[in-house]
């Protein structure tokens, strides 16, 4: 092994969109801070009698907001949370007792039953269906947002095994709708607004043309001649013809990806049914490269759009929508949370190579 290789990579490096986040990025071998997370044993039941989300069971949750089709056939369900950490039911006059107070507890907090089957994971999910299930979010999300101008954000995510916060087996998917946007995509929003004031220009959009731009072209040393062309994005993992699947150069998360529309979009709810399908394709075969290269794995992901209200209008052109997906790979240290810099010890550079060269079908 060359004295290059021993050593690895190691810098901090700070995320483009939120400078106050920055990761450690420490791949030197025998360099190994963290525990791995573990796997979970893949439930491949489709249906379970005593599960209250699987169909024919839909007395064991409260009525539904919401089912695709709108019959017992149904696809995607969506109901109320049986455990809201939000309601719509808190006192909201008590402005003497300071924002804290009227923001407590106010919000909506629902359940979107994914898909009928019970152990089925997203990248096992058709194309057709995924496309269908964020049509679902996006329509619910626009109700929600119309049905109180105090929602400022309504926040669709995904948690999938324990590590990652999932109480129910059966896949299932969360809206949260607040009056305060969450802190990190407030920190998104601010950064990417001062950016597009001093620059000009959509920070994810330059971080796009940057990741597609790369390209490089190895020659032999002693005959000159062309060994390797490397003219993918460096960072790219999955390109549609209207969506991308990006390893951000700076990630909390190992594995993390990044989808974003190739085309400047600020708010989700602006997606039309083609670009959902081309969406849904990236999603589900980004997702199936995870899957073949560190399977079994616990995630999150998180959609990102604009939030409403009359302070955000002028972030249209500043602003990008995009999903994270954040693979729980390693258990955070008490460094890492403490400190609050994360330690990755797979180079975004090779973790984008592994999931690109990944063969899926
Ligand atoms: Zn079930
Ligand atoms: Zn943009
Ligand atoms: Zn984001």
């Amino acid at each position: 092994m060359s004295e290059e290789q021993n050593k690895g990579v190691r810098e901090i490096r700070i995320n483009p969109i939120v400078p106050t986040e920055s990761v450690l990025v420490a791949t030197a071998r025998g360099m190994r801070p963290k525990k791995a997370e573990e796997k979970i044993e893949r439930d491949t039941r489709t249906h379970v009698d005593t599960c209250p989300f699987c169909r024919g069971n839909e007395d064991r949750t409260p009525p539904e907001i919401k089912a695709w089709p709108d019959s017992r056939d149904w696809e995607v369900r969506i109901v109320p949370n049986l455990y809201p950490v939000l309601g719509d039911d808190s006192p909201s006059n008590n402005l003497a007792f300071g924002l804290q107070q009227v923001i407590d507890g106010y919000g909506r907090h629902e359940v979107i039953i994914d898909h009928p089957h019970h152990g089925i994971i997203i990248h096992e999910m058709s194309q057709a269906h995924l496309a269908a299930l964020f049509g679902i979010y996006q329509q619910r999300m626009a109700e929600l947002y119309a049905s109180d101008p105090r929602l400022k954000y309504v926040l669709v995510f995904k948690n999938f095994g324990p590590a990652a916060g999932a109480s129910i087996p059966h896949t299932h998917s969360q809206i949260i709708a607040t009056p305060v946007v969450p802190e990190n995509v407030q920190n998104e929003v601010t950064h990417s607004h001062q950016y597009a004031q001093k620059y000009g220009q959509c920070i994810f959009c330059s971080l796009i043309d940057e990741a597609l731009t790369y390209e490089a072209t190895i020659y032999d040393r002693e005959s000159g001649a062309v060994r390797r062309r490397i003219s993918v994005g460096q960072y790219v993992i999955e390109r549609g013809e209207r969506f991308v699947a990006i390893k951000p150069f700076a990630s909390r998360f190992e594995w993390e990806i990044h989808i974003l529309p190739l085309r400047h979009e600020a708010d989700f709810l602006a997606a039309s049914e083609e670009d959902l399908q081309d969406f849904a394709r990236v999603l589900q075969r980004t997702m199936k490269r995870l899957d073949k290269v560190v399977g079994g794995v616990q995630f999150n992901f998180f959609l990102h759009s604009l939030p409403h209200g009359d302070e955000f209008g002028n972030c249209n052109e500043s602003y990008h929508w995009h999903l994270e997906i954040c693979p729980r790979t390693s258990i955070p240290t008490g460094f890492e949370l403490g400190s609050g810099l994360f330690v990755s010890t797979v180079s975004p550079e090779e973790a984008a190579e592994a999931l690109r060269n990944a063969e899926i079908d």
